[in-house]
């Protein structure tokens, strides 16, 4: 069940429950000593027509990830209320004040939105935006888009992601709307910490939750915004909101997971020097990563091992790296049922 908390201190300047298109903002009081009854305006745009499903689609809770921004933005540019069947919410810089400082934080509060879930009323700029988005936004939606990438310090193989639930039901239904999606990959995703996700608290509401991640390095490529822009049309089609069926990508998705001890970590510091890409089929043992303490020459680098046989999902991607930086991850193909 979905807390209902009718109270914001977040307001709309639109009505979300209105026909037709509504293009506004979210506005979150910010006072503060540039502006003192200042607010931050978050971009809002719900196109409606008759009956149907709600989808919400956000992007930007981290404010250096570009894929998602951009597919949900050339959206709301195009969507237009006789293309829908139901309703669709569009937040493509939910963060707002992250993504305009290009940060994964919030430059105001220093907090991760997607560890705030569902959000405080009394809060801070960033636990309202969440508060608002929980309570009036996903509490609307039958279904809950959020598009995330790698941000600065990491890049994926492109793909979709879903949680494993313990509710068969709803781990169905979202498997089949992952699989329509058609990223190359569509990952079943153990998270390292699940706490204070939207994710966790929209899956505890019982409604379907999809995620992404789309690529990353601070930055997004003509293939990657491909892969989030078809990914968006297909969600719309799968369930129905538009007109048509899901379009295939280059190859059908390739179901994977990552199993206990998928994530490698670093325990050295210094300069770090890939040795296995994303999308490379590594197998036990093969070298991902070396580490070269720039303190000291002459000392051989410290190399990373895969600790499974699999594909090298994600990498680190500054040049330095430090103790507890994630350096890769390793996927392996799903068990087939
Ligand atoms: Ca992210």
């Amino acid at each position: 069940m979905i807390i209902t908390d009718e109270r914001s201190r977040v307001t709309a300047t639109i009505d979300l429950d209105a026909e037709g298109r509504q293009q506004g903002y979210l506005v979150v009081p910010h006072s503060r000593n540039e502006s003192a009854w200042g607010s931050i305006r978050i971009p809002i745009t719900v196109i409606a027509r008759g009956a149907g499903p709600t989808i919400l689609f956000t992007a930007g809770s981290h404010g250096d990830e570009y894929e998602g921004p951009i597919a949900l933005m050339k959206l709301a540019a195009r969507l237009r209320p006789e293309d829908v069947s139901g309703r669709v919410i569009l937040l493509p810089t939910m963060n707002h004040p992250a993504v305009r400082a290009a940060t994964r934080l919030s430059p105001i509060d220093g907090l991760n939105m997607n560890r705030v879930f569902p959000g405080r009323f009394g809060g801070t700029q960033t636990e309202m935006i969440a508060h608002y988005v929980y309570h009036q936004l996903v509490r609307r939606a039958d279904v809950v888009v959020d598009l995330h990438s790698g941000g600065r310090t990491l890049d994926f193989v492109p793909s979709v992601v879903m949680h494993n639930l313990e509710d068969e039901e709803l781990m169905v239904r979202t498997s089949a709307a992952i699989r329509a999606f058609g990223a190359p990959v569509a990952l079943v995703l153990t998270e390292l910490d699940n706490e204070g996700m939207l994710d966790t608290a929209v899956e505890n509401a019982g409604k379907i939750f999809i995620s992404t991640e789309l690529g990353g390095a601070g930055t997004a490529t003509t293939r990657t915004i491909a892969i989030a822009e078809r990914g968006v049309d297909n969600l719309l089609r799968h369930f129905r909101v538009a007109d048509g069926v899901p379009v295939a990508g280059d190859s059908p998705s390739r179901l994977m997971q990552t199993p206990e001890g998928s994530f490698i970590a670093s325990n050295d510091e210094g300069i770090y020097e890939i040795l296995a890409d994303p999308g490379t089929e590594v197998r036990a043992g093969d070298p991902i990563g070396q580490v070269h303490a720039f303190e000291e020459a002459g000392r051989p680098p410290v190399i990373y091992r895969a600790p499974i046989d699999g594909l090298v999902y994600c990498r680190h991607v500054p040049g330095l790296i430090r103790r507890g930086d994630c350096v890769a991850v390793i996927a392996t193909d799903l068990p087939v049922s």
